[in-house]
């Protein structure tokens, strides 16, 4: 294939875009894929599962506390009543022990029971702690998650814009390079990341593989318009070393001038 070498050269620019295209797509990927992210998503979605569990072992205590108090409740009514009887002068002598030993048996239970009452509510106490800091654990890990969405939203919108301008460079590029050019470098670029390089004394710019002084024989005698391509990555090599026909853009001419 033949084409200008100023048009060849353009592939570069074409490609400096690409290449740019192809890291704001790998720096979107790492956004998605970020670790740090999905830890601080586990790290609340822990907490929370934390704090509802505290939750319900503070409403199963709650619950217990309730029974205690309905039972000292009862046994409070039950000595209540057995005193009244005693006192009421109407119980006999065997009854009236009864109910003594009674009111002793009550009072054991009841000191018993005051003794789960204040163990009870200790616990409750430092669990109602513990659910008062794991909740506000909950509440930073969910601003830290905000956070961190707020920031990978700003970056993914960045990346979005920059991605757009490299596409409408891209677009306004290829209008100015002949279309079989582009559909090779296409072509190319289907296939490798780096569809076309500058050659650099006897170095690919994609490869990096130094051509020997026999490859570059072949090189060197072909017409400047030849479009040449590496043997072993298989990019468009574009000479870059020396202008042989007519700059068509205000950069070229630029470029020109360092060899007039
Ligand atoms: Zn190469």
């Amino acid at each position: 294939m033949k084409a200008d070498l100023f048009d060849q050269r353009r592939l570069l620019e074409l490609q400096a875009v690409d290449t740019q295209l192809t890291q704001l797509d790998q720096r979107r990927r790492k956004l998605d894929d970020d670790p740090a992210f999905a830890a601080a998503g586990q790290r609340l979605s822990a907490l929370a599962d934390k704090a509802a569990n505290l939750s319900g072992d503070l409403a199963d205590l709650d619950r217990d506390i309730e029974r205690v108090e309905r039972e000292v409740e009862l046994v409070t009514k039950r000595a209540d009543a057995d005193r009244t009887r005693m006192a009421s002068g109407a119980a006999t002598a065997k009854e009236l022990e009864g109910l003594q030993s009674e009111l002793e048996s009550l009072a054991r239970r009841q000191g018993t029971l005051e003794d789960d009452q204040l163990q009870l509510m200790e616990r409750r106490e430092a669990l109602d702690a513990e659910l008062e800091e794991t909740r506000r654990q909950v509440d930073q890990a969910r601003a830290v998650l905000a956070d961190a969405e707020a920031e990978r939203t700003r970056s993914l919108e960045a990346i979005d814009t920059e991605a757009a301008d490299a596409a409408s460079t891209r677009e306004a590029l290829a209008i100015n390079i002949p279309d079989r050019l582009v559909e090779l470098y296409d072509r190319i670029h289907a296939k490798q990341p780096i569809a076309a390089a500058e050659l650099v004394g006897r170095r690919c710019g994609s490869c990096r593989i130094e051509k020997s002084p026999a490859d570059m024989i072949p090189i060197k005698s072909a017409p400047i318009d030849e479009v040449l391509r590496c043997e072993e990555c298989g990019c468009v090599l574009i000479r870059t070393e020396l202008p042989q026909s007519k700059p068509t853009t205000l950069a070229s001419e630029d470029e020109l001038k360092k060899y007039q």
